[in-house]
């Protein structure tokens, strides 16, 4: 199968709502510029460096996602034209990415990453966390992010039961915060007027399709388009 075929049957099993993020880290970029031509403009990566050497090479009218984890000090590099963020999970990385958005003078969208899974490698903020970084001040003061949303990663598991379970507890979290956003901005008392929450990043190649249904609005998707890694 090619990767163009590969897109077309993924795409024509996500609904309107969902965005498709090609997950392309490894992969060379002839294999990215087959998708590319094949329609698609929203790539992932989990390395800045990687992301970055791409960016140079490709089409500009690509949208790149950072899917992985991000170290601090590597925020710089990505700045200029990263269009989303996926994996925050610290007010400290938020601060860095507030500064160097300011830099460049933009305003980066960003979604906080959701511990989830059962597994202790996985990152993430657990909910009190994720309460308390809404609620500190440091946060509400930044003007350069936005978040737009949440995203998890299920445990590595063949449970589907398991999955699920955890993909409808990270939609619990973010339907109560989406609430809680929309009456205080009712009230013109918002959580924050960084926080515009539209967003559930969850679902890759072995899980979207039950990801979908449990509320995903953007899946990542690698090996189902581009082959293993
Ligand atoms: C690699 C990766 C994916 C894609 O995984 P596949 O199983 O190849 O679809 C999705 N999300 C994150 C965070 C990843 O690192």
């Amino acid at each position: 199968m090619s990767i163009a075929s590969n897109l077309n049957s993924i795409k024509a099993k996500i609904p309107e709502h969902v965005t498709l993020v090609a997950v392309s880290k490894t992969k060379p970029v002839s294999d990215l510029m087959q998708a590319y031509e094949a329609g698609q403009r929203i790539f992932g990566e989990n390395k800045i460096q990687e992301m970055a050497e791409k960016y140079e090479q490709m089409p500009k009218d690509i949208e790149w996602h950072m899917i992985g984890h991000v170290q601090t000090n590597k925020v710089k590099f990505m700045a200029p034209f990263v269009h989303l963020i996926h994996g925050v999970d610290s007010l400290k990385l938020l601060q860095e990415i507030n500064k160097q958005a300011l830099k460049n003078n933009r305003i980066i969208d960003c979604l906080l990453q959701i511990y989830i899974a059962e597994e202790e490698t996985k990152f993430g903020l657990d909910e009190k966390e994720l309460t308390e970084l809404l609620s500190c001040s440091e946060f509400k003061e930044m003007k350069n992010i936005r978040i737009l949303g949440l995203m998890g990663m299920a445990t590595f598991t063949e449970n589907q039961e398991q999955i699920k379970k955890e993909f409808l507890h990270l939609k619990s979290i973010f339907d109560s915060l989406q609430n809680k956003d929309a009456q205080c901005r009712d009230t013109q008392q918002c959580i924050s007027t960084t926080v515009h929450f539209s967003t559930i990043s969850m679902g890759m190649s072995g899980d979207y399709q039950l990801a979908i249904e449990c509320g995903s609005t953007m899946v990542r998707i690698g090996s189902s388009i581009f082959g293993g890694r």
